[in-house]
């Protein structure tokens, strides 16, 4: 009987509130602890559950990208993060952007509302502790990339086996900007997606000129940083690389990544911006912009001070500036089994971004993952091997493999090759399109056989 057991999950982030609601759809008791009502981490601001701390973006929703298989295997699955994002979808071309305030409201109206679902407000610093009192059968810890160190020492002690080598791993990513849009002077400012032909669009773009260019690049190199304690080491995650870090890596590397202008040239305008920052809404009012990948590590009042002088900012004020911060992940093929079990313990589950998984998405996936693990041992059946074909089968199969600390997120280059792949750059949104129809046959495949 699925109702008398009992599965204790630690944080209530996007990991957490996919494990917590999956398992209770399926009838299964579920003690969900959070504690930032308590204590907030450098990152949170919210007091509500599954907070975006960062970005407002949950990436593409497009066919032929990993990111929209990834959303549709979730969807699939009944994901809770999911259903609400697209209730609280704020326009971002074809990526799924939301209202941050009000998904994390609803999802936690939905967690709170649920009749098997008991949300305590909590710090737990000994989970095997609480697991005990609680009388749980599993225990999930998904308290995110800046657990705390009670956490941090319990998995590094209790789930890792420190002859087997290093210990846990971690390394910086950096959180963007976000300015007040009504402090814009919009007549430097065009809106314009990347690569659309008509005008308008749901970025608003600062085109910049070879010299603003130059000086900005300038500026950000002489410009004064935070810098990490002495005893942590500084690595960063390459895809979230801060644009100070880019900038000290070559003078055009900023126009190559972040600040590319391609796909962004405006209809009537007869010079090219030499680069172009892309700003997205962050709400549905529009009242604040997200400087797109402009995450930095650049002291506040040096932030203010450069990004005032960018077309169209100068004036502006910012509601939040960019900051670094520490993101503590397993090295999974030591510590965990491919269900997301440890290797030590096979009653605890690690899910979301601690098991090396990179992203609000991903996170939420492996939540859902490690509760279709825990139901199928709550049914004393089979743990679940996904095909490698599938999104949520390719990030495992990255996880189990990985060889150094490279958190990775969904992308096509964790698939397997196709063996007869199209060749060439025009071939590529067709190879994408073959990935992408390949890995919905094998899921589909997949959940016939499985019964899942
Ligand atoms: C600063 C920052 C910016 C990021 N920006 C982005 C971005 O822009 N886009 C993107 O896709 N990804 C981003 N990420 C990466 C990552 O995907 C998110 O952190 C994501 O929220 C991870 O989900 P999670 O469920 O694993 O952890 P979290 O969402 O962090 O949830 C963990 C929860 O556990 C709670 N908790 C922790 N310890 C305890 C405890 N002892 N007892 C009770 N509760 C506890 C926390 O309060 C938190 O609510 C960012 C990460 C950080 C840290």
């Amino acid at each position: 009987m699925l109702g008398d057991r009992k599965v204790l999950i630690i944080g209530a982030g996007l990991a957490g509130v996919e494990t917590a609601y999956l398992l209770a759809e399926a009838g299964v008791k579920v003690i969900l602890c959070e504690s930032k009502k308590l204590k907030r981490n450098e990152a949170q601001k919210l007091d509500t559950v599954a907070e975006l701390v960062c970005s407002n973006s949950l990436k593409s929703l497009k066919e032929e990208s990993a990111h929209g298989l990834l959303k549709k295997e979730m969807e699939d699955f009944g994901s809770l993060m999911m259903r609400v994002g697209l209730e609280t979808q704020v326009p971002a071309g074809d990526a799924l952007a939301v209202d941050r305030v009000l998904f994390s409201q609803k999802i936690e109206e939905i967690i709170k509302s649920h009749p098997l679902i008991e949300l305590k407000e909590l710090e737990v610093e000994k989970p095997l502790d609480l697991m005990k009192v609680e009388g749980a059968d599993f225990l999930v810890l998904s308290t995110g990339p800046m657990s705390g160190k009670s956490i941090t020492d319990f998995i590094c002690q209790e789930l890792w086996d420190q002859e087997k080598g290093q210990d846990a791993f971690f390394f910086y990513d950096a959180i963007a900007p976000i300015v007040d849009a009504e402090t814009l002077n919009y007549e430097r400012l065009y809106y314009k997606d990347r690569h659309q032909e008509k005008e308008g669009g749901d970025y608003l773009n600062v085109p910049f000129t070879r010299e603003e260019y130059d000086h900005f690049v300038e500026d950000i190199l002489a410009a004064k940083k935070v810098h990490s304690h002495d005893f942590e080491e500084e690595k960063f995650f390459e895809s979230c690389l801060p644009i100070d870090v880019m900038a000290k890596r070559g003078h055009h590397t900023l126009r190559y990544s972040c600040m590319k202008p391609i796909g962004l040239f405006p209809v009537n305008w007869t010079e090219k911006p030499y680069a172009v920052l892309q700003l997205r809404k962050e709400n549905l009012l529009g009242s604040a912009f997200n400087l797109v990948g402009f995450q930095t590590r650049l002291t506040y009042p040096e932030q203010k001070r450069i990004f005032q002088k960018m077309p169209g900012f100068e004036n502006a004020e910012f509601i939040t500036y960019g900051s670094v911060h520490r993101n503590f992940f397993v090295n999974a093929p030591l510590v965990l089994r491919s269900d997301l079990a440890a290797q030590k313990n096979d009653s605890i589950y690690l899910a979301g971004q601690i098991t090396g998984v990179e992203g609000y998405t991903e996170s939420a996936a492996m939540g859902i993952y490690v509760g279709l693990q825990i139901l199928r041992r709550l049914q004393k059946k089979e743990s679940l091997t996904l095909p490698p074909e599938t999104a949520m089968g390719a990030l495992i199969n990255y996880l189990m493999t990985m060889e150094r600390a490279a958190p990775s997120n969904c992308h096509w280059g964790i698939f397997p090759q196709l063996p007869n792949a199209p060749r060439g750059r025009k071939k590529r949104k067709e190879k994408k399109q073959m990935l992408f129809d390949r890995a919905r046959e094998a899921f589909i495949k997949f959940r016939e056989e499985v019964g899942v």
